[in-house]
């Protein structure tokens, strides 16, 4: 505060004219220190709270003076300043009112030169912006995507990505073998990917499990259904459009709406009908089944690819089909549940991750093939 004034007196003189700190600089030197005093070792609160009252006691330090006789000012020309530049972000550190008075004081500025305040600045900040890092949760990745070419990089949706990656686990062979054998291999292969995958992330001591599906439709719900809530999971979807995977988005809200029928006889045999990104036609269920099932079906509003991409729509969909599912099961028993499903890889992993085995019994996944005759051609059971 002394220093304002000293420095209003010097304006007033015309000696010195003092370029007014835009407010973004304001807040940037304020985030930057994290409200803390910059003072090494002070760790002073640079905003007090008095019963809600708040006193800012933090005072905008110069490391090199900006005016003639100030502190470490003779020290401008050979740090690269000039005088209109005295203001730059870079020459201002925040601290409380005892230490910016410390470091200009005539008979203790000495002690404070520039290099050691700048190293000062330099280190409080740094320790402020891993802040951030050290509270980000450290996750592994399980990249399955048997569908298409492998992925080389993952990005994000904002381009920063939520957790720290410590590993990814992934599977990115091309499926192809659409045989009884084939799914067969297949399954034995999401087991031995799930158990290296558990295995990482307890040797790790990972905090969070990130999925990265695109692979066919059985393979997904099988490998949902192995990931037990050991570590929370999130799941991503790619947006084919963006080249992003998408998964949970603050300003993103439920968009879509499910509505489901159901057709009970008290037969042996259930069939779940999901559309989402397409329609599962009762025609094509009844080519593999023929006529004596019980079915429920669920279908989203004008379904469509892309319509279901984020986390708040996927975790809507998964725990009513769930919630339906089950309530069903209390009132009848049956020896099979088949599941044909038209949606994204996101939701078919949540969906098997909602597989109760225990209540749901036999539970048998299809692959959806337009040119084969039945169109539903049964690949597993889990
Ligand atoms: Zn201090």
């Amino acid at each position: 505060m002394a220093k304002d004034k000293e420095e209003k007196t010097k304006e007033e003189k015309g000696k010195t004219q003092r370029r007014k700190l835009a407010p973004v600089e304001h807040y940037h030197l304020w985030v930057a220190c994290g409200g803390i005093c910059s003072f090494e070792g002070c760790n002073k609160r640079l905003i007090m709270d008095t019963d809600g009252q708040l006193t800012n006691g933090g005072i905008v330090a110069h490391i090199i003076g900006h005016a003639k006789n100030s502190a470490r000012h003779e020290y401008m020309e050979e740090y690269g300043y000039k005088q209109e530049e005295l203001e730059n972000i870079s020459n201002l550190t925040l601290m409380c009112y005892g230490h910016s008075k410390l470091i200009d004081d005539s008979h203790t500025k000495h002690l404070y030169p520039p290099e050691k305040l700048f190293e000062m600045k330099k280190k409080h900040e740094d320790w402020v912006s891993s802040w951030s890092e050290f509270k980000k949760k450290k996750s592994i990745a399980l990249i399955h995507k048997r569908l298409g070419g492998p992925l080389t990089d993952i990005e994000y949706q904002d381009g920063e990505a939520p957790y720290i990656l410590l590993e990814a686990i992934e599977n990115q062979v091309e499926f192809i073998d659409f045989s009884k054998e084939g799914w067969e291999e297949a399954k034995k292969i999401n087991e031995d990917l799930y158990e290296r995958f558990k295995e990482k992330v307890r040797e790790r001591e990972a905090n969070v499990a990130e999925i990265f599906p695109l692979s066919p439709i059985p393979l997904l719900i099988h490998m949902g259904s192995l990931l037990t809530d050991t570590v929370p999971v999130s799941v991503y979807q790619l947006d084919r459009e963006e080249g992003v995977w998408v998964s949970d988005h603050p300003l993103k809200h439920k968009e879509v709406e499910l509505s489901f029928s159901a057709d009970i006889k008290e037969e042996d045999e259930l069939a779940v009908l999901v559309s989402v990104s397409g329609k599962v036609k009762m025609k094509s269920v009844m080519e593999v089944l023929g006529d004596n099932f019980d079915s429920i079906s669920f279908e989203i509003n004008d379904p469509g690819l892309k319509r279901v991409l984020y986390k708040q729509d996927v975790l809507y969909i998964q725990s009513q089909i769930k919630e339906e599912i089950e309530k069903l099961l209390q009132e009848q028993d049956y020896r099979k549940i088949h599941l044909f499903y038209a949606g994204p890889a996101g939701l078919a992993i949540e969906l098997g991750r909602g597989v109760n085995p225990r209540m749901w019994g036999e539970v048998c996944l299809y692959q959806y093939n337009a040119r084969e005759f039945p169109r539903y051609q049964y690949a597993l059971s889990i």
